[in-house]
């Protein structure tokens, strides 16, 4: 058997983020309208700083106006609320992403709730949640399971009647997975640390999406011959091959068994990653264009 296409997550973000460009472009010119987008940092976690600077440099050049609010760790959760309070009622700002974790004396649930559902980009109010499995199409939709969905379309285009299995079942990434390919006519199963015969559910998945955050826990063997293959997983391991206390990025499946069964299979890194931040400068358009009454972009 040929080996799998390879699902590369770098052309479809490039893609994804021209057309966010001339979208913006377009917004500018005709309406003098440029989208913003409100980040919010609590703390001084490494990984946080290093994705909100990338998310603020991505925003910018897509020419949209990036605003960032770091505030140190200790920040009181009625300070973080009234913030998010201030960026709610301010029009120049479109969208409003708060960087998770919080500390842990922060009720994330309660600042989730706090943001106006129109202006959350992160697609994880329960406003948003509820429309979107409600099938509502004013639902913004959690960034990294929506560049998951394109992929998955430019790849197989109709994905109704396909059997799709999500591994994972988190708020951020399962859950909306499940539902938006629900809302393709997939028939869905969400496997997860409990599900029982784990390899045999996999085996029967048309589409399989491994977000679980276990080093290759998916071998080729649980994949369906001609199956395509999305995986979310970022797990870091060590690579003695690369020398002494050197790491590398694995993700949830184990690409080298798995490329030889597939259809098609996102690389690790290289696959998901990419789409995610461009997903965000897609929502925070969408959201500006809602805001302003305008009909919905293409993108
Ligand atoms: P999470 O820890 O919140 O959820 C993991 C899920 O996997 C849980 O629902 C759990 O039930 C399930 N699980 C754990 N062990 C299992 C096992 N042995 N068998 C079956 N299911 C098991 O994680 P998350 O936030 O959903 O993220 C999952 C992975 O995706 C992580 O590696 C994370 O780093 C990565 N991620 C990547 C991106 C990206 O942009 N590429 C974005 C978000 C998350």
């Amino acid at each position: 058997m040929t080996d799998a296409a390879i699902i590369d997550g770098k052309v479809h973000a490039d893609r994804l983020r021209e057309k966010v460009a001339a979208e913006v472009r377009r917004l500018k010119d005709g309406r003098g309208l440029t989208p913003a987008l409100a980040v919010v940092l609590v703390g001084d976690d490494p990984a946080s700083h290093v994705y909100v600077k990338a998310k603020g440099k991505q925003t910018v050049a897509a020419g949209m106006e990036s605003i960032e609010h770091r505030l140190p760790a200790d920040t009181s959760e009625a300070h973080l609320l009234a913030l998010i309070d201030t960026l709610n009622g301010d029009p120049a700002v479109h969208g409003i992403l708060v960087q998770l974790p919080l500390p842990g004396h922060i009720d994330e649930g309660a600042v989730i709730a706090a943001v106006d559902p129109a202006k959350d980009v992160d697609g994880f109010h329960p406003v948003n949640v509820g429309r979107l499995w409600s099938g509502d199409a004013r639902a913004l939709v959690p960034c990294t399971p929506y560049g998951c969905l394109l992929m998955l379309k430019e790849t197989l285009g109709d994905l109704g009647g396909r059997r799709a299995l999500v591994l994972g079942r988190s708020n951020i990434v399962g859950k909306p997975m499940a539902a938006l390919l629900l809302g393709e006519s997939c028939t869905v199963t969400i496997a997860h640390s409990r599900t029982a015969d784990l390899a045999q559910r996999c085996r029967e998945a048309d589409i399989l999406v491994a977000a679980v955050g276990r080093p290759r826990l998916v071998p080729g063997d649980w994949v369906k011959p001609g199956a395509t293959v999305i995986d979310v997983g970022i797990n870091r391991i060590e690579a003695p091959e690369k020398g002494p206390g050197k790491t590398r990025i694995v993700g949830d499946v184990d690409f080298a068994t798995a490329v030889t069964v597939a259809g098609a299979i996102t690389p690790v890194p290289g696959g998901v990653g990419p789409m995610t931040i461009c997903c965000l400068l897609r929502n925070t358009v969408v959201a500006a264009c809602r805001q302003a009454g305008l009909a919905d972009p293409d993108l």
